[in-house]
């Protein structure tokens, strides 16, 4: 279990988090979200020790992560980290990347085992390739493999497919979230994409000023976000009186009703229309199965 007790750091005068607390039990997977410059990554920077707190203790089963200080070489063997910008060695192959952990006492075992990593990033077809030659996407999954090759207990992962294309996203996402959970790996992700949280965390926490200003999982947040920020974390709303916080699904055109909209412009969205409308006097946005024509009047309701 991961215990992380009224922690505050600064880099300067000003604070970037102030007395945070959480806790993660072992083989969760917790997302941390919140604004650019929120301090996701120096959350997550404190977690693997690399700074000095400037208040408050953080533990993993009971021993006490320690920043420089106190801890002359940064890391412990239980955790691993992928920061934004990796760290590879572009001069050797693909393959020998990820087996640069491992024991070469056991060729075949680490042979075997290189394999299954090429497989879960999906880069086998490039495992002799020199690392320097690959794309920015490429190399975020060698880095993510790499921080798996020898099984840590603990991951953190700072934005780890914010270089991947949408063609290699989804699946390199259920692939390792997968692996992590069987695995039972503490997994802690800081991002900023839905995507990354709604399937597989199992919490969330929300940072904003310099705190944590939401903690549940990530149905409880989306079914009830209290905050306008964390109802944009999860998509298009409105905040319309009485009804709060309205997100673009949850208003329907239909046949007849005593709300009228009028329509500003219809988006193109895939599997439906994304339509800005005038209503009461306020701009508002949601979603429709076909476009509607600009300057119509439509009849609308609020299901929630
Ligand atoms: P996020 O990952 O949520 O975008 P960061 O943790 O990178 O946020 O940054 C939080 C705040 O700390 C920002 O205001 C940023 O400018 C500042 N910051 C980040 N790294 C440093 C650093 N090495 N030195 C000084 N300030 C920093
Ligand atoms: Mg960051």
């Amino acid at each position: 279990m991961l215990e992380v007790k009224n922690i505050s750091f600064s880099y300067n005068k000003e604070p970037v988090l102030k007395n945070i607390s959480f806790s993660v039990n072992t083989g969760e997977h917790l997302s941390i979200i919140g604004e650019s410059g929120s301090g996701k990554s120096t959350l997550l920077k404190l977690l693997y020790g690399e700074y000095d707190l400037s208040k408050g203790e953080i533990h993993w089963n009971g021993k006490q992560i320690l920043g420089p200080a106190f801890n002359l070489v940064v890391g412990y063997d239980f955790m691993k980290y992928v920061a934004q910008e990796f760290d590879l060695m572009p001069y050797t192959t693909v393959a020998e990347n990820m087996g640069n952990f491992l024991s070469n006492f056991y060729p075949k075992e680490k042979q075997e085992r290189i394999n299954e990593l090429l497989e879960v990033v999906e880069l086998s077809h490039l495992a002799n390739i020199k690392v320097k030659l690959l794309s920015g996407g490429q190399k975020q999954r060698v880095a993510l493999a790499r921080a798996i090759a020898k099984q840590p207990e603990i991951i953190l992962l700072d934005e780890p497919f914010s270089h991947i294309d949408n063609f290699k996203k989804q699946s390199l996402r259920r692939n390792l979230f997968q692996y992590l959970k069987e695995k039972n790996i503490t997994c802690i992700v800081a991002t900023h994409d839905k995507n990354d949280v709604l399937s597989f965390a199992d919490n969330m926490i929300v940072l904003h000023d310099n705190n944590i200003i939401a903690e549940n999982t990530p149905k409880e947040l989306f079914d009830m976000p209290k905050l306008p920020l964390i109802a944009s974390f999860f998509g298009e709303f409105n905040t319309i009186v009485p009804y709060g916080i309205v997100y673009a699904h949850q208003i329907k055109v239909i046949e007849k009703s005593d709300l009228k909209a009028t329509v500003i412009q219809s988006y193109y969205n895939g599997s439906f229309y994304l339509i800005e409308a005038d209503f009461k006097g306020k701009t508002i946005l949601f979603n429709n199965q076909s476009e509607l024509e600009k300057g119509s009047k439509v009849s609308i309701t609020i299901v929630k």
